[in-house]
């Protein structure tokens, strides 16, 4: 019997390491290595809040007896901070599922240009009280079969960043319409503009291109990822190009799906 198991063992050992060697380790190691950094990235990200809240309230612990109305600044910061951890962790949440293929796609039929309209409707308000132009172009008349809240959630963030980029007196533009088929949408500003070499990494997660103004602007770089994984999972592709005279132009297209 001990023979036997020594020979079990020993043909065991050399059948593994005939697999390990002519498997083609590089895909795993290079996205255990991706998991790695996501989670070095997204505790880096939850500690900067935190710590500034944490200073905050041991600041506020100093002057048990100051009047509320002389604390407000520590408590708004406080707040504000709170308020993007909560989101930090939404979208943390959406990419981990997303990434244990947790979440499923639903589809249901949709009459594409009223569920449109209403996506975009409260940015008209929003973009008139910042004195910015906002111009809705919708031709595309049929029912696709599409995950609502996934592409309502894909609109919000594209239409967020075209806000959050762009000044008084630009425009943002969104239309959606049908070419052979594809439909496809798209978002067009005339902010700041994303340099050429980096239209690849805006989509890869945590990444800005200038940390300091969307720490600002309350962006912590991943949107963009959520965006590119409802595009995938929907079929579809995403361009980046440059608008004129600046600014930017996101391009959707998704393969017509009808029921
Ligand atoms: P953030 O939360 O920082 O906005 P995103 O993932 O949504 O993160 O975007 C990643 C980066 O892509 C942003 O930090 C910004 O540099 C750039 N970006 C995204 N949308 C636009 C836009 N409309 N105009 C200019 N730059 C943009």
């Amino acid at each position: 019997i001990l023979v036997l198991t020594v020979v079990f063992f020993w043909a065991l050992s050399i059948l593994l390491s005939y697999f390990l060697s002519h498997m083609n380790m590089r895909p795993i190691v290079k996205s255990w290595q991706r998991q790695q950094d996501f989670v070095a990235n997204a505790a880096h990200e939850l500690r900067t809040p935190l710590t500034i809240i944490q200073s905050k309230i041991e600041l506020l612990l100093t002057k048990p007896h100051d009047k509320i109305i002389n604390q407000m600044e520590p408590i708004a910061l406080s707040l504000s901070e709170t308020r993007r951890l909560n989101q930090l962790t939404k979208e943390l949440l959406v990419l981990a599922r997303s990434d244990s293929n947790m979440t499923q796609v639903t589809y249901q039929p949709t009459k594409m240009a009223p569920f449109l309209k209403q996506v975009v409707a409260p940015y008209s308000e929003i973009a008139a009280s910042q004195k910015k132009q906002f111009r809705v172009q919708i031709t595309l008349q049929a029912t696709q079969l599409i995950d609502q809240k996934r592409i309502h959630q894909l609109l919000v963030i594209l239409l967020d960043n075209a806000l959050k980029y762009t000044q008084t007196g630009d425009q943002i533009q969104f239309k959606a319409w049908v070419h052979g088929n594809r439909w496809l949408l798209e978002v067009a500003d005339t902010g700041v503009g994303i340099a050429p070499k980096n239209r690849k990494a805006i989509f890869e997660r945590f990444y800005r291109e200038d940390k300091s103004r969307s720490r600002q602007t309350g962006g912590n770089g991943l949107g963009l990822a959520i965006a590119k994984w409802i595009i995938t999972s929907h079929k579809g592709t995403v361009k980046v190009l440059a608008n004129r005279p600046h600014g930017s132009r996101f391009i959707l297209s998704f393969p017509v799906r009808r029921h």
